[in-house]
């Protein structure tokens, strides 16, 4: 069992401490390595909402007061906290999500950290312009903070998803009530808990619980002064809809079915991984997924045939062996949803090399496990190829050029993400350069280190997580004119 009670004492975490509300919409918590309900909580009702708000905006006023350097020390502390926990905290998010022990122990909690000490180091040092006028005058700029924040999340990388949001709007002088997915809501009240332990003010990142409704209800809250929305198309065009009405900051993390383009002179295993790791990480479940693999046709069938081999050789089963590598899809809906696309790619004449069938580990045989799916002969028309499936389905295309092949990749509504593998370097910012994508890879694929921007452009959003580029979405600029002479006037 894990060091973390798996049932919270409450739904919600708001003024430092665990609050309910039974009259809310119940949301049941299963592990989808079994199907077991591991907690039941519930959704926020009104009072709930205004309470995490309100308590947020007291938060806000105390905090923003305080000099950056030591804003940034607790959340410098929260990040060291958030270390020292990383095995429970792993064991939770495995929980929460499904995906291997392996993988969170990695990924998750370690990754929340990262983005923590990243901007608690980072918001002391910046500090605004001074900009000469002449004649003694000048005038100056100052970063101020946008007020109570709220972040929605998506269930694949909940403990990430919190703090990737909180860090930059913490260090920023802002608070934060976030409202994680109702389907992995467990993880955050972690984070929250960790918060008042560094030494936050109460009420500076408070967790509210529930569906979609609760989303809309924060969204529309007229003390909430910026959302920040990881999720789906459909969702960021109601949510950034909601919030252009109010004249609210909005940042959008949303979906993707993105290229990942493998040229005849690549690193051919190296593309492979990565191809794998695009597509089979989390059981696919990652909005940055390289699902539209185009392979040059000189190295078209070698690939298939090494992919196909390696794709098979995963190691599918319980998530909290820590020798599996591949878990179950989220829920028992996520796994109908990647299995009909899988009879949707064979009934438009993709081939199927391997994988896409319901799997029954011996260790975990009521899981909802998907095994990992590689198509073929995939044409740029087929819904395999053109729309996000959030799940462990890969598609290979063949190309000859590369004209041909960048149009190809463009030729999508979203623009989240791309990857290019070739040994010639020219070549390889040509096609960079081509892309239409907000986070680009050459010669690896889906490394996300703090210090690099990440988001999309079209459908996939705007906005940006991660680098000192965050910042700006969390802050707003004041410029100050000083003069020093007197005011010349004609009246
Ligand atoms: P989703 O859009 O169904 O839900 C996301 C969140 O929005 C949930 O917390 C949900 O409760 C909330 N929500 C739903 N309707 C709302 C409304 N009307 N108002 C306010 N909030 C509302 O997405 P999901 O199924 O949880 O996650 C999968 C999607 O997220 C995929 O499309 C994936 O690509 C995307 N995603 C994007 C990123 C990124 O950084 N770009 C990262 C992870 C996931």
């Amino acid at each position: 069992m894990p060091d973390y009670s798996l049932a919270p004492e409450g739904s919600h975490f708001i003024d430092g401490a665990y609050v309910e509300d039974p009259a809310g919409a119940e949301i049941t918590v299963i592990f989808p390595a079994t199907g077991e309900v591991i907690a039941r909580l519930h959704s926020a009702t009104a009072p709930i909402v205004d309470a995490a708000v309100e308590s947020a905006q007291r938060a806000q006023w105390i905090w923003a007061e305080m000099a950056p350097v030591d804003r940034g020390r607790v959340l410098l502390r929260a990040a060291e906290l958030i270390r020292a926990r990383n095995d429970a905290l792993s064991e939770l998010e495995t929980y929460d999500t499904g995906k291997p022990i392996q993988e969170t122990l990695v990924a998750d909690a370690t990754s929340g950290a990262d983005s923590l000490e990243f901007f608690g180091g980072l918001i002391a040092a910046d500090t605004g312009q001074y900009i000469p006028l002449g004649g003694g005058d000048f005038a100056f700029t100052k970063r101020e903070p946008l007020g109570v924040c709220l972040g929605i999340g998506a269930w694949n990388y909940p403990t990430q998803i919190a703090c990737w949001k909180a860090a930059p709007a913490l260090a920023g002088g802002n608070a934060m009530v976030f409202k994680p997915s109702e389907t992995t809501p467990l993880c955050a009240l972690k984070i929250a808990e960790i918060f008042v332990e560094a030494g936050a003010p109460k009420g500076l990142f408070n967790v509210v619980q529930g569906y979609g409704d609760v989303g809309g209800m924060l969204v529309g809250h007229p003390a909430i002064d910026k959302v920040s929305l990881t999720g789906s198309v459909p969702t960021g065009r109601k949510v950034a809809g909601a919030a252009a009405g109010a004249l609210k900051h909005v940042t959008m993390e949303l979906g993707g079915k993105s290229p990942l383009i493998v040229f005849e002179d690549a690193d051919i295993e190296s593309a492979i991984g990565a191809a794998m790791l695009g597509n089979f990480y989390s059981s696919g479940q990652i909005c940055s997924n390289g699902t539209r693999v185009f392979v040059h046709e000189a190295v078209h069938d070698r690939f298939v045939a090494r992919l196909k081999e390696r794709t098979e050789s995963i190691r599918i089963g319980d998530p909290r062996d820590p020798e599996v590598q591949y878990g179950p899809m989220v829920t028992e809906a996520q796994m109908q949803i990647a299995l009909d696309y899988v009879a949707i790619g064979q009934s438009e004449g993709a081939i199927l090399q391997t994988g896409g069938a319901r799997v029954v580990p011996e260790d975990a045989a009521d899981g909802f496990f998907v095994s990992p799916a590689v198509f073929t002969a995939v044409t740029d028309d087929m819904r395999i190829a053109r729309e996000e499936i959030f799940g462990p389905v890969m598609s290979v295309l063949k190309f000859a050029t590369e004209d041909e092949v960048v149009a190809r990749a463009n030729a999508t509504e979203f623009g989240l993400a791309a990857g290019v593998f070739t040994q010639d370097i020219t070549r390889a910012h040509r096609v960079i350069d081509a892309l239409e994508a907000g986070t680009c890879w050459i010669n690896t694929y889906n490394l996300t280190p703090v210090q690099m921007p990440f988001g999309g452009i079209k459908a996939s959003g705007f906005g940006r997580e991660n680098s000192a580029a965050a910042l700006d979405h969390y802050t707003q600029l004041k410029s100050v004119y000083v003069a020093s002479g007197p005011v010349e006037s004609p009246y």
